[in-house]
C-alpha cells in the first residue's frame, strides 16, 4: 500500500498473499486494506491535490517524462515481476512494460498543447472556456494488463491536475505499486498518487462510494462495471467504464489467409486470451472456412504452453484457478451439452499451475454460452457465414461492443463494416493493437467513455464557462 508517498501497512495489520500462476508459490505479501486506510489515502489526495493544480501542465508533464526515462532503463526486471505475478510470457511483459513508457511519454508530449480556448462573442462580449481538474479521482483497474491500465488512468488523471487513489487486482498489485514508486522517483509530489490495496468488495466499494471522490475510472468486467455505475450514481460522480468484450472478427471470402490465421492466433491467445479485445469470436466465410482451419489448428498446436519465464513460452498460465475453472467448465458444457467441437485443446494441465491448452471450437451452437458471453481465456469459437449481411447481423448479437475486426480486401465490405459493426473500435485487417494516440472505450455493455487520445484529457478535467463584458 502506497499512502502519501509512503509504503505503509493496513491499519487493522491484515496481509494477503500474492502467488506466482505458474508455479503456485507465494511471491509476496501485501496489506490487506480496509475502509480506513481507503479513507487516509483520500485524506492525502485531497491534501496534495490544491498545489498540484497550480502546478503549470508543462511542469506536470516533466514528471511523467521523466518517469518514462526511469521506465525505460528497467523493462527487464519490470517485466520478470509482471510475468511472476501476471504469468504471461516475458516478450509480452516487456511489451507492456514499453507500452506503458510510450503512454506515460504520449501524455508528456500533450502537457505543451494543453490550453484553455478565448472566445471572442461580440465586440463588448468575451469568454474564456477553462479546463480545471476535477479534483480527488479514483481509478480501479484489473489484472489482465496491470501497468498499461494503470499508465491510462494514472497519466492523464495527474497530467489534468487531480490526485489519485488506486485500487489495483489482487493478483497483480506488484506493478502498479512498483510503477507509482518510479513517478514519486522523477518527481511527484508525496499525496497525488496512492494505492490501497486489498478486495474489490470492501476496498473498491468504500473507494467508489467516499463522497470527496469526484470521478471514478474503472476497468473491470461488465458485473463489477454495473455495480460501480450504481454507487457513483449516489453522489452524481463522473464515471468512465472500460468493461468486458466479445469482439468478432470477421474472415472474408476474399481475405489475405495467412495474415488472417496470424491475426486471429494472436488476437485470442495473447495473455492466454484474457484480453478485453481479444477476438472472442471468429466468423469465417463458408469458401474459405475449411483451409482456414486447418492452418489456424496447426498454428495454435505450435504455440508453446509453459511458465512466461522461460523464453520458448508462446502462451503462460491464466492468472488464477478461478479463472481457469470457469474456462475448463465452460469447454465441459460445449462438450457435454453437444453444442461445439473441440478440435484442438480442451484440457487443463495436470501439474501446477492454471495452465489451459489453446483450444479451437467449432460448428458452434448459435445459443452456445462461448457466443453470448465473455470467454477470458485461451477458447476461440468458430463460426461458419454466408455472405457480409449474415456475418454482420451475428456479429453484433452480442450485449458487448468494445472491439471489432474485419479481414478483407475488398474496399465496400470495408465500408459496411465499419457503418454497421455495433463497436468502439474497428479494425481493418488487423486486431487488437491499441495505440495510446486514439480515443479507446466500448458501446452497449462494454462501457462509457473513452480512454487514451486527447478525448481523456476531456475525461479528466472539468470545463469552466466564463463570460466577461468589460
Ligand atoms: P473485475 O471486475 O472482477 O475486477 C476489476 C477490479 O475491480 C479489481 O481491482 C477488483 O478488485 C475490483 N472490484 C471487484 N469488485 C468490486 C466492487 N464491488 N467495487 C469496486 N471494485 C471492485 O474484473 P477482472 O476479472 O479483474 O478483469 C477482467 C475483466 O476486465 C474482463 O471482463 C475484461 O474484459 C475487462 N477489461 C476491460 C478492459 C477495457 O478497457 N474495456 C481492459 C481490460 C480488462
Amino acid at each position: 500500500m502506497l499512502i502519501n508517498g509512503k509504503q505503509v501497512a493496513a491499519i487493522d495489520g491484515r496481509t494477503f498473499t500474492v502467488t506466482n500462476p505458474a508455479t503456485e508459490e507465494t511471491i509476496v505479501s501485501l496489506p490487506h486494506g480496509g475502509l480506513e486506510d481507503v479513507r487516509s489515502a483520500v485524506d492525502a489526495a485531497e491534501a496534495a491535490q490544491p498545489g498540484w493544480a497550480r502546478v503549470s501542465p508543462r511542469d506536470r508533464a516533466h514528471v511523467l517524462a521523466s518517469a518514462a526515462r526511469l521506465i525505460r532503463e528497467r523493462v527487464p526486471a519490470l517485466a520478470r515481476d509482471l510475468t511472476r505475478e501476471q504469468g504471461k510470457p516475458l516478450r509480452e511483459s516487456t511489451d507492456e512494460i514499453r507500452g506503458t513508457a510510450n503512454v506515460l511519454e504520449y501524455y508528456a508530449g500533450l502537457g505543451s498543447a494543453f490550453r484553455d480556448d478565448l472566445y471572442r462573442l461580440a465586440p463588448d462580449l468575451d469568454a474564456q472556456v477553462l479546463r480545471q481538474p476535477i479534483g480527488i479521482c479514483a481509478a480501479v483497474i484489473p489484472w489482465n494488463m496491470p501497468a498499461l491500465l494503470f499508465a491510462w488512468k494514472a497519466a492523464p488523471a495527474l497530467l489534468c491536475g487531480n490526485s489519485l487513489v488506486v485500487k489495483p487486482a489482487s493478483t497483480a498489485p506488484m506493478t502498479p505499486l512498483a510503477l507509482a514508486a518510479i513517478l514519486h522517483e522523477a518527481g511527484l509530489p508525496r499525496g497525488l498518487l496512492n494505492i490501497v490495496t486489498g478486495p474489490g468488495e470492501t476496498v473498491g466499494e468504500a473507494l467508489v462510494s467516499e463522497p470527496r471522490v469526484r470521478k471514478v475510472s474503472f476497468t473491470g468486467s461488465t458485473e463489477t462495471g454495473r455495480r460501480v455505475m450504481v454507487l457513483a450514481a449516489a453522489n452524481i460522480k463522473r464515471v468512465t467504464l472500460e468493461l468486458g468484450g466479445s469482439d468478432p472478427m470477421i474472415v472474408c471470402e476474399d481475405a489475405d489467409l495467412e495474415r488472417a490465421v496470424a491475426g486471429a492466433v494472436a488476437g485470442r491467445f495473447y495473455n492466454s486470451g484474457q484480453v478485453c479485445t481479444a477476438v472472442k469470436r471468429l466468423f469465417v466465410h463458408e469458401a474459405v472456412a475449411d483451409e482456414f482451419t486447418r492452418h489456424l489448428v496447426a498454428a495454435v498446436e505450435r504455440l508453446t504452453v509453459g511458465n512466461g519465464m522461460e523464453p520458448a513460452t508462446r502462451m503462460g498460465p491464466l492468472n488464477s484457478a478461478t479463472g481457469l475453472e470457469r474456462i475448463a467448465s465452460l469447454v465441459r458444457e460445449t462438450r457435454e451439452a453437444d453444442t461445439g467441437t473441440v478440435i484442438t485443446g480442451g484440457s487443463e494441465s495436470s501439474g501446477a499451475g492454471n495452465f489451459y491448452e489453446p483450444t479451437v471450437v467449432t460448428d458452434v451452437a448459435e445459443d452456445s454460452r462461448l457466443l453470448s458471453e465473455e470467454v477470458f481465456g485461451p477458447v476461440l469459437p468458430l463460426v461458419r457465414f454466408r455472405d457480409l449481411n449474415d456475418a454482420l447481423i451475428r456479429a453484433n448479437r452480442s450485449p458487448y461492443g468494445l472491439g471489432a475486426s474485419i479481414w478483407t480486401r475488398n474496399t465496400k465490405y470495408m465500408r459496411e463494416a465499419t457503418r454497421r459493426l455495433e463497436a468502439g473500435l474497428v479494425w481493418i485487417n488487423l486486431h487488437l493493437k491499441v495505440p495510446p494516440e486514439v480515443p479507446f472505450g466500448g458501446t452497449k455493455q462494454s462501457g462509457l467513455g473513452r480512454e487514451n487520445g486527447v478525448q481523456a484529457l476531456e475525461a479528466w478535467s472539468e470545463t469552466k464557462t466564463v463570460l466577461i463584458r468589460e
